[in-house]
């Protein structure tokens, strides 16, 4: 059972110490505080974790501070959806607002290699009014002799690049707790030009000690991506840590299964489970065409495969789509099979934008089908 606490809820007031003593007088119960600091304002949770069957909405509901009652029926306690729940689907970060009706393009490299691609990346998103960009410092590579990238040694670089030309916010990889450190030193050092949305890739979908200690930072959101070879609800799971641990700044990634079922592409293009993961979670969800595709192949429509799926997602309601570019796609050191050219950029935010037209059409006929 969720209790939200209303605005005037103050840790520090005789109210608020009179719940929690209530609370914590309710035997066989954890009870844990979430504090959400948005944009405005903060929202205090308090999660009664155990058997709550008993319990009453309507005494828990009388206490005081308490705004509403939630009572939840799955699991994924925070990040799920569960009936009644009027938590918001959105979190803001950077002026931009993320959540299951918004939509944002993060094309990037998939790897830093030099500041001149770094530059040469930026200039060709702020030409095509781009503000938010992936771009990997520390690559977690099959074979340990594969190029590792540039880890801290580039991050100064990146961020005066990507402040230089407006872009708001970076999706970055971590796969150690020591590079969110790294990542906000290197950030105040540079006067903090820009964002990041830390990544935890597919590698690490269940690294729970990572996912524990990211998830007890709330200055960074994270992109979270599905395990490549688990269920999705063991994946839904795997999210939760970050939010149980104080972070419910978290964007789903869905990045294809690994099977030879989806040969030729990389790996089995999931996401018809784009509405699946909004009707379970609060959470917004992403795509990554790149890492499921996994090529530049071309259909006989003139189409891309990559710019396909993507459609196919924002179609069906993706809130955010992870692309690997590339200003010399031969070159890059990671994944340049998949990276699209920077001239390309165009065209894919183009079909991006016909995508999302046509999924706000789809919204519409729905909402008239339903109530007409
Ligand atoms: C990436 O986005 O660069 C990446 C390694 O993705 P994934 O974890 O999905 O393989
Ligand atoms: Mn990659």
């Amino acid at each position: 059972m969720i209790l939200i606490l209303n605005e005037n809820a103050d840790p520090s007031g005789p109210e608020y110490g009179q719940l929690m003593r209530r609370l914590r007088a309710l035997p066989g119960l954890e009870v844990k505080v979430h504090r959400i600091q948005g944009e405005l304002r903060a929202v205090t949770e308090v999660y009664l974790i155990g058997e709550t069957k008993q319990l009453s909405a309507e005494e828990m509901q009388a206490l005081p501070c308490v705004e509403h009652v939630v009572r939840v029926s799955e699991e994924y306690r925070i990040l799920g959806r569960h009936s009644g729940d009027t938590r918001p689907s959105h979190f803001d970060y950077q002026g931009l607002r993320f959540g299951q009706d918004a939509l944002h393009v993060f094309a990037g490299l998939c790897a830093v290699d030099t500041p001149r691609n770094v530059e040469l990346m930026c200039k060709a998103l702020k030409e095509n009014g781009q503000v938010c960009t992936r771009m990997g410092a520390y690559k977690p590579r099959t074979s340990p002799y594969s190029f590792q990238g540039h880890g801290s040694a580039c991050l100064g670089y990146v961020f005066e690049l990507a402040g230089k030309y407006g872009i708001k916010i970076i999706a970055m990889e971590v796969t150690h707790e020591s590079h969110v450190d790294e990542i906000r030193q290197a950030l105040r050092e540079t006067g903090s030009p820009t964002g990041v949305m830390l990544q935890i890739g597919t590698r690490n979908t269940q690294n729970f000690e990572l996912l524990k200690a990211v998830g007890r930072q709330q200055e960074f959101p994270v992109l979270f991506k599905r395990g490549f070879g688990i269920t999705l609800d063991e994946s839904l799971n795997a999210a939760e840590y970050l939010a149980s641990e104080g972070n419910s700044k978290v964007v789903f990634g869905l990045r294809g299964m690994k099977t030879n079922l989806g040969e030729p592409h990389r790996n089995f293009v999931d996401f018809a489970h784009v509405p699946v993961v909004k009707r379970l979670t609060r959470m917004p969800v992403c795509v990554d065409p790149s890492h499921s595709v996994g090529a530049r192949a071309r259909a006989p429509d003139g189409i891309l495969d990559l710019m396909h799926v993507t459609a196919q997602a924002v179609l069906a309601g993706a809130n955010m789509v992870l692309v690997d570019f590339h200003p010399d796609p031969a070159k890059a050191l990671v994944d340049g099979p998949q990276a699209l050219h920077l001239c390309e950029l165009a065209h894919f935010l183009d079909d991006v934008a016909i995508a999302r037209q046509a999924y706000a059409q789809r919204v519409e006929a729905a909402r008239r089908y339903q109530t007409g």
